[in-house]
């Protein structure tokens, strides 16, 4: 799903969190969803692996939490909110699709990388790819509480992450249609440093162009 929908998801939990203790609403929605958009900073390294943690976050989270409702306090609140945006983020990865330029050509078998069982989950597709229709539906949704809830700045901001995801949306597959006409392009002694999903290779390697006939 799109970065703009992992940062609704922040959203939705720090306004469900804003409901409780309003007095930590301002430090929970900015530790939600700096988590919940934080494990995406591996998009040129090792993406969905290096800092995705499914497992691991989830598992932190836990205490995190538990600390945070014994002792509030701005450092419990943002540690415990940061690890439940980054444990859903890497969990909810495996719900859209794979980890490929084209996901909805669906060829890749690897929706996010598990540390603990080392070995890659397979993307669920209930999104099936980021900048589907249902991934901007499922952003509205996500969205709705906090628009009922706040007032601005709050509510301004989470109207402008929705209208870039609609914008991302109308723009995903022309944008991937013109990344693959550009990739051919691209001088041989620069590839190695494009992150290998922006241009698929194939058996031997060997760079792929990307067509509609594929
Ligand atoms: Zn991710």
């Amino acid at each position: 799903m799109m970065g703009t929908t992992h940062a609704l998801v922040g959203v939705f939990v720090a306004t469900a969190v804003a409901q409780a203790i309003p007095e930590f609403g301002p430090v929970a929605l900015a530790a939600a969803v700096i988590g919940s958009v934080f494990p995406d900073f591996d998009l040129y390294s090792g993406h969905r692996k290096t800092l995705h943690f499914p497992v691991y976050y989830s598992i932190l989270a836990v205490p995190a939490l538990a600390l945070a409702l014994a002792a509030p306090g701005t450092a419990t609140v943002a540690v415990g909110l940061f690890l439940v945006g980054a444990a859903l983020h890497s969990t909810m990865d495996a719900l859209g699709g794979g980890l490929e330029l084209e996901p909805w050509r669906e060829t890749s078998e690897k929706a996010v990388y598990d540390h603990y069982r080392s070995r890659w989950v397979a993307p669920r597709r209930w999104i099936r790819y980021d900048g589907a229709p249902e991934d901007l539906g499922f952003a509205a949704l996500l969205a709705a509480p906090a628009l009922a809830l706040h007032d601005a700045p709050i509510r301004w901001f989470v109207l402008a992450v929705l209208a870039v995801s609609a914008g991302y949306t109308l723009l995903r597959k022309p944008l991937a249609k013109l990344w693959a006409a550009v990739v051919p392009m691209i001088p041989h002694g620069v590839r190695p440093y494009v992150p290998e999903r922006f241009h698929e290779t194939d058996e031997d390697g060997r760079g792929r162009i990307l067509s509609d006939a594929d």
